[in-house]
């Protein structure tokens, strides 16, 4: 049977993955069905980059002009900063017509099932709540999912238990911008579009807040908006619109997150605190590694192990970076440290600083897994303390001969005349000296 890639869910991961896949040749499934509410999400030109990357075309067609940001912590102010707002139902409207574009086989339907057998896997799908039961065959599974994801049983590695309430208000069409404020208890975010519509999230810690019942959230949610000054522009002459929505942000990382015909991505393999604002970013990054990975655990079985190797260890590493982000903006807030929103926060995943200072003498030559021509493949790379999955090439130089050359040097033999017998290109011997120049070599 030829190989046929079922992905679930089309989100930024889910999308970026079947547009890998479609360009190494592969016959691909989506199996999605739209987000059941309205969501209003902030990104950086990162992102924007990321997207245009992947290959999203009309998913581009959502992003609006960046717009202003005002943030408010530990009681400063600054408005120096602008983001771009995103509705997250015409984002993912774009992806899937992209992929539909791009000859993507897409299925509206909600999925109910998966098993996995010897063979294959087979996904059994339903395009109406109450609708039969349909099965989609395949013989490689990507799950795309984001939170809504099922743990399948597998080992996850949670962060406290955190809750959004995402309440919304409509008012007069406005100036498009957005808010990020800490308060005792949490933290907020508001946003409101050209329309007037005003996005008013709320993020507390699921064991101290004392949520009341769900029928009167929306109750709570405005009690808790009018004593925050900062969201004042974004209520004023507005209304709330229907029932606020939970979301859950506790930050996961599913600790396994790759096996021989199946794969997570985004933020079914890791999903990061919103604090962050990078979670699309976040989600795109495990995806867009993942057509190689998937690429080489059905062509190359002889390098699953270093193929599955490359991927747990890029998820855990990009986890921990972002938690670490988060921890040290946490610990920015400091007026409130003896309330448990922030004590917990300020000391989670671990205290180990962000940048581990590296000198020359620590670096070594180690043989890890490398992305090169649509696979995964062992390469010698330069292993840091600060770079642990090893860096390869420097601006197309690779490293790993240079480090060699020079840790290898006869007594008394300059660094410029180890790196000069690597007969390099004079660009490229520039380049490295001033590498090594840097890094205090020379
Ligand atoms: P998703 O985007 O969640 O896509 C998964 C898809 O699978 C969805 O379309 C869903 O409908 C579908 N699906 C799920 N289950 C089923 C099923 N059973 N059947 C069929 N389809 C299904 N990121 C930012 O960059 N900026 C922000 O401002 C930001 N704010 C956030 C605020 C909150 C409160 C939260 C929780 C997250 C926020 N994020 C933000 C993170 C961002 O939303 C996610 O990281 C990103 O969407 C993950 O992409 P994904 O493709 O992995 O999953």
């Amino acid at each position: 049977m030829s190989e046929q890639i079922i992905i679930l869910g089309a989100g930024p991961a889910g999308g970026a993955v079947a547009l890998g896949l479609i360009r190494l040749g592969y016959k691909v499934i989506v199996v999605g069905q739209s987000r059941p509410f309205d969501a209003v999400e902030g990104i950086s030109e990162r992102v924007v980059e990321g997207l245009k990357g992947a290959g999203f075309k009309r998913a581009l067609e959502a992003i609006r002009e960046p717009s202003a940001r005002n943030a408010t912590w530990n009681g400063a102010s600054n408005s120096a900063n602008t983001e771009r707002l995103i509705n997250r139902r015409d984002l993912d409207a774009g992806i899937w017509q992209d992929l539909i574009d791009a000859g993507v086989t897409c299925i509206n339907a909600r999925i109910s099932k998966v098993n996995h057998s010897d063979t294959g896997v087979e996904v059994s799908i339903k395009h109406l709540a109450d609708g039969p039961t349909e099965s989609v065959q395949g013989t490689f599974l990507v799950e795309a999912r984001g939170r809504a994801a099922p743990s399948a049983g597998l080992k996850r590695f949670r962060g406290a238990e955190t809750v959004s309430l995402l309440q919304y208000w409509q008012g007069p069409p406005a100036t498009a911008q957005s808010a990020a404020v800490s308060f005792e208890d949490g933290w907020a975010w508001f946003a409101m579009t050209e329309q007037g519509k005003r996005y008013l999230q709320l993020t507390f810690d699921v064991a101290t807040a004392n949520l009341p019942p769900k029928a009167e959230l929306g109750h709570f949610c405005t009690e808790r908006l009018l004593q925050i000054p900062q969201a004042e522009p974004f209520m004023v002459d507005a209304k709330p619109v229907g029932e606020p929505h939970a979301r859950t942000s506790t930050p996961i990382l599913c600790e396994e997150a790759v096996g021989e015909r199946w794969i997570r991505v985004g933020d079914a393999a890791m999903a990061v605190d919103p604090l962050s604002g990078n979670g699309i970013f976040q989600a795109m990054s495990s995806a867009l590694q993942a057509p190689a990975v998937i690429n080489t655990l059905l062509k190359s079985p002889e390098n699953a192990e270093i193929a599955k190797q490359f991927h747990q260890s890029r998820v855990k590493a990009l986890f921990y970076r972002f938690a670490r982000i988060g921890r040290d903006f946490y610990r920015m807030e400091e007026q409130w440290q003896d309330r448990s929103f922030w004590q917990t926060r300020h000391h989670w995943p671990d205290d180990q600083p962000m940048h581990v200072a590296t000198t020359f003498d620590q670096f070594e030559v180690k043989t890890m897994p490398v992305v090169q021509g649509g696979e995964i493949v062992a390469a010698e790379v330069v292993v840091t303390p600060d770079q642990p999955l090893g860096i390869w090439h420097l601006g197309g130089i690779e490293l790993a001969p240079v480090v060699r050359a020079v840790k290898d040097r006869q007594p008394g033999e300059s660094v410029q005349a180890a790196v000069s017998q690597l007969n390099l290109e004079p660009i490229h011997e520039r380049a490295v000296l001033s590498w090594l120049r840097g890094l205090g070599s020379i």
